[in-house]
């Protein structure tokens, strides 16, 4: 059995918890527990390999990323950064987030290791109070080198689903899960 650890990383607000809760369950609730470090332990099966993932929820407290961001980034394998379309705050604190997922994982590992990273836009329904374009995000995911999706965790499933799937593939890539 394999072992994969994601943390899920953004603003307070953002929708870190409703994006993890819709790919667990499935469902949207529309609220979550926010005073609290959650890990969730999920078994999938991806491309016929069976999976042990666990990922970890911050609590929302904190807005400095420093402080959120120490554990995490030695513990997990990869990252899914959560920005919510609608707040331009949360746009310019993940990419802070970024940044300090590239600093810390290459001076721990020289700069050789890939750490895969999803930079997501949530609340795209809230599309008539959008302050970030999409096109901002992909940029940014760009000069990253991650992936981007835009999603609303409020109103579908499918590409939270398919986000996390392919960063899984990659996690499984970068340890050579074959
Ligand atoms: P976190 O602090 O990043 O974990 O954010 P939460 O997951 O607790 O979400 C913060 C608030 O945004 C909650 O009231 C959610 O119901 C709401 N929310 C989360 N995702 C969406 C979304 O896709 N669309 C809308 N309209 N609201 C959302
Ligand atoms: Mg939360």
């Amino acid at each position: 059995m394999n072992d994969i650890k994601l943390a899920l990383l953004g603003s307070p607000g953002a929708g870190k918890s409703a994006v993890l809760v819709r790919f667990l369950t499935r469902r949207f609730i529309g609220e979550y527990a926010s005073n609290a470090n959650s890990l969730y332990h999920k078994r999938l099966s991806i491309d016929g390999r069976q999976l042990n993932l666990e990922v970890f929820d911050p609590c929302s407290q904190s807005s400095e990323a420093r402080c959120i961001l120490e554990e995490p980034v030695d513990w997990a394998d990869g990252f899914v950064v959560v920005y919510n379309i609608s707040d331009r705050s949360s746009f310019i604190n993940a990419k802070n987030i970024l940044r300090q997922i590239r600093e810390t994982r290459m001076d721990n590992c020289k700069g050789e290791v890939e750490v895969a990273v999803c930079l997501v836009g949530n609340k795209q329904d809230l599309c008539h109070a959008r302050q970030v374009r999409e096109d901002e995000g992909r940029c940014l995911a760009q000069e990253n080198h991650c992936n981007f999706q835009e999603v609303s965790a409020a109103e579908s499933y499918q590409d939270i689903a398919n986000l996390f799937t392919q960063l899984i593939r990659q996690v499984m890539d970068h340890l050579k899960y074959r």
